[in-house]
């Protein structure tokens, strides 16, 4: 059937799940560059959650979800017609200790789909079961994971922030042993590349570096073909790479945004967020927050990601060094520094409803960071609050003064903050619109995602579709959903997430 020919939808050709045009460039790569494998479906399983945004990005028809083979064809049973299943190979730094290899041990990259837009998404199974790369794992994800994922992928796009997206999860009765005993579930991801840092670093250790080279053509070829002509295109790439890098720090921390496991094996190669596993959104401001549990020594804290950004940019720079100049690849880091100073710098700067920048600005920023943790008060719902600062009411500042165990930090903080916005003419009503659409009222607080992981348990998936729609908007007001902006409760204070899953 020609393109033309089927069911439009916002002018857009949709598909049927047969008729999705498969381009699978990564499998015509050399076969070291992966394993070709099937899934291992599910005996018995079952369609948790449809994503139609997924479905939009890859122009699935999104009634294809109503369909008995939709779940068949997501969990393994059935074979897309088109796709070419495989594992990819990487290594990557753990812990700052190079691993030689890794590679998906339990995502299959069933195959990449074109748009009529001219776009490509990999279409990656992860929980698939075995494959050369498993190591001692079972190949499988379990529920709990597979929802924090789908849920926080979308909740970062929904503030602007680059990352993989989802399609949909499928559940099943099949027993998986984590700390306890859970059901194993497939999640669909969807990104234009799964590549990763360590994709490189498995090629460069190896001394392949005929691999390295046809791997960085790839990935400009499909990624950065403004790239391709270039004679220091490898270069580019990098240093590219590098900027892309630091914006999306930039943006984790501008959030109150912790990945927990910030890996080579977890850093995409566009700068999209990665591998969601112990991450976490802060509530009470503290820079030293660990997502993850089984992060004793607090390496990838919240205040060390740019600094991890930069060792892991050293990481990607060193692997991509045989390609050029040594001295070029030394400047990365520099680049990656720049980019994100400058851009989380710029969205601070936003936050706090500044369109000027002064003198002091950064001194200001620091110091409201500084009492905010010393004071435990919650990051989003104190910088959504400031919205309503008022230059000249101080009455009306009492609810952020009530955010403050030390009133007086406040008041110190408050005057010269009043003053700064003065110094620029600041409009109270204008700054408020503009710090509404940067400072977000819903994150996806730990407490909020364990929530609905408890009823999916019980496949009560309601808690799952109301946070999915709360968060694609989490700059809106939607007052009926007031109580989701709320910290979390006293049962919620202790939650503490692992990195199994
Ligand atoms: P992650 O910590 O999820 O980023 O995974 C690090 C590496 O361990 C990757 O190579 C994964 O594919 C692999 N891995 C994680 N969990 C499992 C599992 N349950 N079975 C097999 N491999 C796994
Ligand atoms: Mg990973």
């Amino acid at each position: 059937m020609l393109r033309n020919q089927l069911p439009q939808v916002n002018n857009r050709a949709m598909a049927k799940l047969e008729q999705l045009m498969f381009d699978n460039t990564y499998a015509r790569l050399p076969d070291t560059f992966y394993e070709r494998i099937a899934p291992t479906p599910f005996e018995r399983p079952h369609l948790v959650h449809f994503n139609p945004e997924g479905a939009a990005l890859i122009e699935l028809d999104v009634d294809e979800a109503k369909r008995p083979e939709f779940v068949e064809y997501w969990c393994g049973k059935r074979c897309l017609p088109g796709s070419d299943p495989i594992a990819m190979l990487y290594a990557g730094h753990q812990f700052g200790i190079y691993v030689p290899q890794l590679g998906d041990g339990r995502a299959i990259l069933l195959g990449e789909v074109r748009t009529s837009r001219g776009e490509k998404w990999d279409l990656h199974l992860k929980g698939a079961g075995l494959t050369r790369f498993s190591r001692d794992g079972d190949g499988r994800a379990v529920l709990r994971s597979t929802i924090r994922e789908y849920l926080c992928g979308e909740a970062l796009h929904g503030l602007g922030i680059p990352t993989t997206r989802s399609l949909c999860i499928i559940g099943s009765d099949e027993p998986v042993i984590r700390e306890t005993v859970e059901t194993g579930a497939m999640l669909v991801r969807l990104a234009p590349s799964h590549v990763r840092f360590g994709t490189f670093e498995v090629f460069y250790y190896r001394r392949q570096y005929e691999h390295l080279r046809l791997l960085a053509d790839y990935v400009i070829t499909h990624h950065f073909p403004h790239l391709a002509r270039d004679p220091d295109r490898y270069v580019c790439l990098l240093y590219e790479v590098a900027e892309r890098t630091g914006r999306l720090i930039a943006k984790w921390q501008a959030v109150g945004w912790a990945h927990g496991v910030m890996n080579t094996d977890n850093m995409s190669i566009l700068g999209l967020t990665l591998d969601y596993g112990p991450f976490g959104f802060m509530d009470a401001f503290q820079p030293s927050f660990i997502p993850n549990h089984s992060d004793h020594h607090g390496r990838y804290a919240f205040q060390n990601q740019p600094d991890i950004g930069y060792w892991n940019i050293r990481a990607i720079a060193q692997a991509l060094s045989p390609l050029m100049n040594p001295a070029e690849a030394h400047q990365a880091p520099e680049v990656y520094e720049t980019a994100f100073s400058s851009h989380y710098a710029e969205l601070m700067q936003a936050k706090l409803g500044l369109r000027e920048v002064h003198e002091g600005d950064e001194r200001l920023r620091r110091d409201l960071l500084a009492i905010l943790h010393s004071n435990k008060v919650d990051y989003t719902l104190f910088f959504r609050a400031l919205a309503d600062f008022r230059q000249d009411d101080p009455q009306a500042n009492e609810p952020l003064r009530a955010m403050f165990s030390d009133k007086s930090a406040f008041d110190w903080w408050a005057e010269r903050y009043r003053a700064r916005l003065k110094a620029e003419r600041s409009v109270d009503t204008e700054r408020k619109i503009g710090m509404h659409q940067c400072n977000p009222k819903y994150v996806l607080r730990t407490y909020l995602a364990h929530q609905a992981i408890q009823r999916a348990r019980v496949q009560d998936y309601s808690e799952l579709d109301r946070l999915l729609q709360l968060l694609r908007h989490p700059f809106d007001e939607q007052p009926e959903m007031d109580a989701y902006a709320a910290p979390p409760p006293e049962w919620a204070q202790h939650l503490v997430v692992s990195c199994s899953s």
